[in-house]
């Protein structure tokens, strides 16, 4: 059995307004990092990007810097107003792309096909791209989640052939981003477990291989027994991973 090493990912979104407190927060992790406080874990952390060349050198091979977001419709350059692209980002130094946020779904309207472009370009600009999928409370409710993320993930990998060194998944249920309320261990363990047993449909070595990590509500107490669950291979974290001691405390609880 392939032994998967446990990644634990910050995405501090839009926060915080100041590049002085950027570069603070890093600063505290990558000394945490020096200090080998957290081992056998790989740690990320994708700032914003007006941020993230000052981020950038704190980073380390320890602590990869990781984009948000990248342009869907270049790969490298061209009239793309506002967007930066992915090689951009490669050339700042990051590793790592989320792609296809629940908040880039809902308030940029990102449909799949979009998705499907920008992993292209994140993995020929030599990153790994972050699959985010996850349903909302009324599709938990109704009972189609399972269906609603093998939909999301299987209409990127039918379109665009991938290794496990290329795409990382995020389960992260919509219903458990930012609102304190959490998957249990067992919903997102079964969810993880389909997520392997799709991906096997596609490559199995994909399917043993590839990083599948869950994010909505992770924090300080709760990390231990989400991670502890044999599917769930480390955490996308939002609001923990803004307090360099919360995110420290969920790197060291897997
Ligand atoms: C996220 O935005 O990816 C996330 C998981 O946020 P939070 O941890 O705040 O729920």
């Amino acid at each position: 059995m392939t032994q998967r090493n446990i990644w634990i990912m910050g995405n501090w979104k839009t926060n915080p307004v100041m590049t002085q407190d950027a570069s603070n927060l890093a600063q505290q992790l990558a000394g945490a990092v020096s200090k080998q406080t957290v081992q056998h874990k790989q740690m990320m952390i994708a700032p914003g990007v007006i941020h993230a060349s000052t981020v950038a050198t704190h980073c380390s091979e320890q602590l990869w810097l990781m984009g948000q977001d990248c342009c869907a419709y270049t790969q490298t350059q061209g009239a793309y107003t506002g967007d930066i692209s992915a090689a951009q980002l490669a050339e700042l130094g990051a590793k790592a792309v989320l792609v296809g946020h629940s908040e880039r779904r809902q308030y940029h309207q990102e449909s799949s096909e979009l998705l499907t472009q920008k992993i292209k370009h994140v993995t020929a600009s030599g990153m790994l791209a972050v699959l985010c999928v996850g349903e909302s409370l009324s599709e938990r409710e109704a009972k189609t989640h399972f269906d609603v993320v093998a939909q999301q993930i299987t209409s990127v990998l039918q379109s665009v052939t991938l290794t496990a060194a290329q795409i990382v998944i995020a389960y992260e249920p919509v219903w458990a981003i930012g609102t304190g309320r959490t998957a249990s261990p067992e919903q997102a363990q079964e969810v993880h477990a389909a997520i392997r047993v799709l991906l096997a449909k596609f490559d199995t070595e994909i399917a043993e291989k590839t990083q599948i990590l869950y994010g909505g509500s992770m924090n300080p107490k709760n990390a231990s027994a989400l991670l502890s669950m044999s599917d769930i291979d480390g955490g996308l974290i939002g609001g923990a991973s803004l307090k360099a001691d919360d995110f420290l405390t969920i790197c060291q609880a897997a």
